[in-house]
């Protein structure tokens, strides 16, 4: 053991610097405070909505998520993946690692660089610390150490007990245009990189903006959260077109993997009803 320093002579410094300390922390969430928060965020997510337990469709959504997450997090997060049982239409992630993409969505993503995409964008949220921004946006409304007001059920409002609901989308705060485009970016890197056609990425913007005409309450939740106009098609497609067509040749469109996933998915029993939101 080291010998203890002189604390004594060092008390007014110290205070001042733990000072300095709590005034940072609440300025920078670390990384270490983000997986932490996110843990706690997913706890309370998996004990609130249904999952695919299935084992075939979670080894299959977590190997396509990490082979993603591999190629663009440079802070070597431990990354987690799960399919809510859900037929709408909608994806989220919470800070340091989690990713959740709702079984409408799968129902709808034809091909596997359609659901690649969603998942890129997804990941893209977290590696640009866009979920953990919007929690300290909500802690300096708030005031609340952490913001876990709407999902620990301590608030007395009803908008807490009702923050969590199928489509998660209470979740979170919408993210902003400009969150969406660099997430969209990010999605086109990352797949890419993961040698997958980034097309997919616009090819399912169409699928959701044509099902927002058809069936606009399926697609609701993912609208909520996700601002998407058919300007995120051009911005993408424009984003893709920076690549030359060496670099596009042969990237992975489909697998027979992807189309085995979404018949077993299909083949489980139907979806939940979403309970009615508590009052
Ligand atoms: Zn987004």
């Amino acid at each position: 053991m080291s010998p203890r320093p002189d604390l004594n002579s060092h008390a007014a410094r110290l205070t001042a610097l733990l000072g300095l300390a709590i005034t940072s922390l609440s300025c920078a969430i670390s990384q270490q405070q983000e997986v932490e928060l996110g843990a706690s965020y997913a706890t309370q997510i998996d004990s609130q909505l249904p999952l695919i337990r299935d084992t075939r469709v979670v080894s299959y959504i977590t190997a396509l998520g990490n082979q993603l997450a591999a190629v663009t997090d440079t802070r070597g997060l431990t990354w987690h993946f799960a399919v809510v049982d859900s037929k709408e239409v909608n994806a989220f992630a919470v800070p340091g690692g989690w990713v959740y993409v709702n079984r409408g969505l799968i129902a709808r993503a034809q091909t596997m660089n359609e659901l690649a995409g969603v998942l890129g964008h997804e990941i893209g949220h977290i590696t640009l610390r866009h979920t953990v921004d919007q929690m300290q946006q909500s802690q300096k409304v708030n005031g609340g150490l952490m913001a876990l007001c709407t999902l620990t059920k301590v608030c007395d409002s009803g908008a807490g007990q009702a923050a969590i609901n199928l489509g998660g989308t209470a979740l979170f705060a919408k993210y902003s245009r400009d969150d969406e485009a660099q997430a969209d970016e990010e999605g086109v890197a990352t797949l890419v990189k993961a040698r997958i056609d980034p097309n997919g990425i616009p090819w399912m913007f169409r699928i959701l903006l044509a099902e927002r005409q058809s069936n606009p309450s399926a697609v609701d939740a993912f609208f909520a959260t996700h601002p998407l106009e058919e300007s995120r098609i051009a911005a993408t497609l424009k984003q893709i077109a920076v690549y030359t067509p060496a670099q596009l040749k042969g990237l992975q469109v489909d697998s027979d993997a992807y189309q085995a996933m979404r018949r077993r998915l299909n083949a489980l029993p139907p979806s939940p009803t979403p309970k009615p939101a508590a009052k």
